[in-house]
């Protein structure tokens, strides 16, 4: 079945197949690792992996790298103010090498937590400076760097065309560039690779330019090349990525190996909190670690995720957190009643199922429509394991531990826990009568019991 993807270089959903072979080369900009991620950073990793996973599905293997930006991110994306590692140590009190490991361990147990299937490479700017040094020399070499007194700039006038993905046009943004700061650039939209550290500057590395630092985009072009070569198949990033970082990095490899590094360029757009942005003046912006803390399963906050496709906005609220955790409440409980049931369902129906669930997710990864099928299976009249087996293959899909009864994070009141024990016993003594009362005051309290062969669930309604 054909797998279509959006590119944004075409701006037009293309059929996917790999460059080489069975093997899919992939890139994903990863995180700056001077701050918690939000969970609007999750929902484009939340996107990486849904993609991970669709691209498996296919039956493609990955060679997936992601990167772990520790060094270069300055505060403007556009080579101003301070790099964020080192503004964030300095508030902190910590050194730049205490902070990234403090945010990369917390990153990484966000994606644990979230069930993201984790790319075959994970790859750290600040160990990677001499791949970065190699290729600012390889673009001085080829005509495309030159040097100021303070950094090494790419020349954008040296590329036929700088902007294809973003479709900026040069001599329109000329007139209303701002003033420079660096006045030895020779134009505006010259972007630093490489930057000659200051006196005192806490991340400095020793280059054919004396004591430097690298530009943010450098790293990417660096190790995407170092581990997946001059062309790959796809590369990854949240829209915001669109109009510099990417832009430069296309004119990086273009000016080093003459081609644009990736075939597929593939972005997802932004989660909103209550209609708006996130930010912190607002107070909301929330963390994984918020919607754990509420009681919520993180897994709760992938299936909200799949509410819309990865390419339109997504507004967060808590209701709609709270109807994805009763989805995944529902969704393993219908799991468990098919795994249970003995009826028969005909290969063909289970067939059709698949290829409609298929040709959603190809559809340009349409987990909407997706989950619409999800549903329809799960709530199948017929009680069957074939259901059951069904839902547990789209679950290498929708990555909700289908099989997995769900831990409540939130402690069960004590009073419930008691009635629960006292219905126990009511059931051992198969008094019914006090069973079903005692269900109803379970229930009226806002708590649902659930028996089943394996034992015995408690989850908040
Ligand atoms: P940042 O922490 O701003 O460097 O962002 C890291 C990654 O998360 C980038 O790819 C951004 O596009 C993405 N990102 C940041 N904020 C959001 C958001 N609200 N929704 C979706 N993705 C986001
Ligand atoms: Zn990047």
């Amino acid at each position: 079945m054909e797998l279509r993807l959006y590119n944004t270089l075409s701006k037009t959903k293309e059929v996917f197949t790999p460059l080489k072979g069975n093997e899919v080369r992939m890139y994903s900009c990863g995180p700056t690792v001077y701050k918690d991620a939000t969970i609007g950073n999750m929902r484009t990793n939340i996107f990486q992996d849904i993609l991970r996973r669709v691209l498996k599905y296919n039956g493609y293997t990955l060679k997936h790298a992601m990167n772990i930006t520790d060094v270069g991110h300055l505060v403007s994306d556009a080579d101003e103010g301070e790099d964020k590692m080192i503004k964030s140590a300095k508030e902190e009190g910590k050194t730049p090498l205490e902070i990234a490991e403090f945010y990369t361990n917390r990153f990484m147990q966000d994606l644990k937590n979230l069930n993201i299937d984790m790319p075959e490479i994970i790859c750290k700017a600040t160990d990677h400076i001499n791949d970065m040094i190699s290729f600012v020399q390889g673009l001085v070499e080829n005509g495309y760097a030159y040097e100021t007194s303070t950094a090494i700039y790419f020349d954008v006038a040296k590329l036929d065309k700088y902007g294809i993905l973003s479709g900026i046009n040069l001599e329109d943004q000329k007139a209303g560039a701002r003033v420079e700061l660096d006045e030895e650039k020779k134009n505006p939209y010259d972007f630093a690779l490489w930057i000659k550290a200051p006196k005192n500057h806490l991340m400095k590395w020793d280059s054919p330019w004396g004591l430097c630092y690298p530009g943010w985009h450098i790293e990417c072009s660096a190790m995407s090349r170092k581990y997946l070569g001059d062309e790959f198949d796809i590369h990854t990033g949240g829209i915001d990525l669109i109009p510099t970082h990417h832009e430069n990095e296309i004119a990086q490899s273009k000016g080093l190996t003459g081609k644009n590094p990736a075939r597929f360029w593939i972005h997802s757009e932004y989660l909103l909190i209550d209609g708006g942005k996130m930010s912190k003046s607002l107070g909301n912006t929330y963390l994984l670690n918020d919607i754990i803390a509420k009681g919520y399963s993180p897994l709760a906050y992938r299936i909200f995720c799949f509410s819309a496709s990865y390419r339109n906005k997504l507004n967060f609220t808590w209701d709609g957190l709270e109807a994805a955790n009763k989805s995944l409440i529902k969704l393993k409980e219908a799991y468990r009643n098919h795994l249970e049931g003995t009826e028969d369902v005909s290969c063909d129906i289970i067939d059709e199922f698949e290829v409609k669930f298929h040709e959603a997710i190809n559809d340009d990864l349409n987990m909407p429509l997706a989950m619409s099928v999800v549903w329809e299976v799960a709530k199948y009249p017929s009680k069957s394991k074939k259901i059951a087996n069904l839902l547990l293959k789209f679950d290498t899909i929708l990555g909700i531990k289908i099989n997995e009864i769900e831990e409540n994070n939130e402690e069960i009141p004590e009073e419930i826990i008691k009635l629960v024990e006292e219905r126990k016993k009511a059931r051992e003594e198969k008094n019914w009568e006090l069973s079903d009362t005692l269900r109803d005051e379970i229930s009226k309290k806002g708590y649902k019991v659930k028996d089943s062969k394996t034992g015995m669930t408690i989850e908040k309604i």
